[in-house]
């Protein structure tokens, strides 16, 4: 089952091209990397995922489950399956984790024809989740976010991504700010939600992540495209030797 389907993709940003033909398929069960430079689009190719209003799609498609992913309003996308890490990293004063959640929760249940959890229904499920997460459920009455560290909003973040089961997890690991703990949280969330329905994208300017994720397929981005796609050794290979050489390899090509 193909659950997103990238043809020929191109964007700008205040009318600079910055992604220039991407091609991508992710099916179910599947684990995919992006790696690659910095500035080569991989943020980019994140938020037009998510329908940034700053990028402007000019050609190309992309298909989520079947349907027009650019038709889509960015909640229409979030509430049809689609997790964005960075859709939901803002402090919301005033509005507790819990309620937030619930929130979101029942939104994409409305979407799927079932009917919402009421607040004792979700506090049982939330206490599941929370395991995953090793969250102290202290969080859940502080406000979204609010004085969270870097750690506890990254712990947040997979909260958010277990209690919405996405049928397609985006998760862009800025390539700043990341420490080692942050690296784990992310990496045991992707690794206990990953099933055969579901699919991850996992953005990543470092190789270290990989040494916690195993996916099925790593790609690397450069100039806003896609230029090489492998399986975990092309990762390794790349924390040996660099991304020169397929710069270098691409060049002979043309
Ligand atoms: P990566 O995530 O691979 O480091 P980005 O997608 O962040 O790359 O950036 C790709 C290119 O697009 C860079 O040259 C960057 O400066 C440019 N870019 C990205 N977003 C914007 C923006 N909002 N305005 C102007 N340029 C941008
Ligand atoms: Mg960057
Ligand atoms: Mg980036």
């Amino acid at each position: 089952e193909v659950i997103l389907s990238v043809r020929d993709l191109t964007a700008d940003v205040d009318g600079t091209p910055i992604l220039k033909g991407l091609n991508l398929e992710i099916k179910a069960g599947e684990i995919h990397a992006v790696m690659g430079p910095n500035g080569s689009g991989k943020s980019t190719f994140s938020k037009v995922l998510a329908g940034h209003p700053a990028y402007t799609v000019t050609g190309g498609e992309i298909i989520f489950q079947g349907q027009n992913l650019l038709e889509l309003e960015p909640e229409e996308r979030a509430r049809s399956g689609i997790f964005l890490a960075f859709q939901y990293p803002l402090e919301i004063p005033g509005v507790s984790n819990l309620d937030f959640l619930r929130v979101a929760y029942n939104s994409r249940r409305k979407h799927q024809g079932l009917e919402e959890l009421d607040a004792f229904d979700f506090d049982d499920l939330i206490q599941d989740k929370l395991e995953i997460v090793k969250m102290n459920p202290s969080f859940l009455s502080r406000s979204v976010n609010e004085g969270f560290s870097g750690g506890e909003k990254k712990r947040n973040e997979i909260l958010q991504m277990a209690i919405l089961e996405p049928k397609l997890a985006i998760l862009d690991e800025t390539d700043s700010g990341l420490d080692i703990d942050a690296l784990k949280i992310v990496a045991n969330g992707v690794n206990q939600l990953a099933n055969a329905d579901n699919s991850m994208l996992v953005i990543t300017h470092y190789q270290r992540l990989l040494d916690y994720i195993i996916p099925d397929f790593v790609h690397v981005m450069e100039g806003g495209r896609i230029v090489t796609s492998g399986t975990k050794e092309l990762a390794l290979e790349l924390e040996s030797r660099g991304y020169d050489w397929i710069k270098e390899e691409e060049a002979a090509e043309v």
